[in-house]
């Protein structure tokens, strides 16, 4: 099967990868909405929510910590969470993920979750080694 998600879990691909646990691995979205847009993948390859395997309450745990890691070290205010289910929905790459997407006040509110910070791309490097505690 030719998956992207599956070869970075395979470490075939790499990743500013900054969770782990038995479930679920977390990297950073590599065209991020905003800084620390995230992405929290099951290790089981399943297309999205709507198809058997790994199910949201698997996940959940990664989904809560990565959730509460960003908040923390990147101080920011809040944090979307979404899963894009089919083409029609957005989906682009089919190995379910959930996009954590930090919030802060330069640019708040739902709508503007998709109008991304142009500067939310810069020092990918900086930030994974804020979040993995290397910095
Ligand atoms: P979707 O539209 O499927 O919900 O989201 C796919 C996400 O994967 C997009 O936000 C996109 O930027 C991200 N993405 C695509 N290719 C790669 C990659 O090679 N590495 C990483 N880290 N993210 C990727
Ligand atoms: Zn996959």
């Amino acid at each position: 099967m030719d998956c992207l998600f599956c070869a970075i879990i395979a470490g075939d691909v790499p990743s500013r990868q900054i969770y782990a646990d038995e479930h679920a691995i977390a990297f950073l979205d590599i065209a991020p909405l905003h800084w620390g847009h995230t992405l929290v993948v099951p290790r089981q390859h399943v297309t999205d929510i709507l198809a058997e395997g790994t199910t949201l309450s698997d996940i959940a745990p990664a989904v809560h910590n990565v959730s509460r890691l960003l908040v923390d070290r990147l101080e920011a205010g809040g944090v979307n969470v979404l899963i894009n289910n089919g083409a029609l929905a957005g989906q682009e790459v089919f190995h379910l993920h959930v996009h954590l997407v930090p919030r802060y006040p330069e640019f708040p509110g739902m709508r503007a979750l998709f109008q991304p910070d142009p500067e939310a791309g810069a020092e990918l490097d900086a930030l994974h080694a804020i979040l993995t505690g290397e910095a």
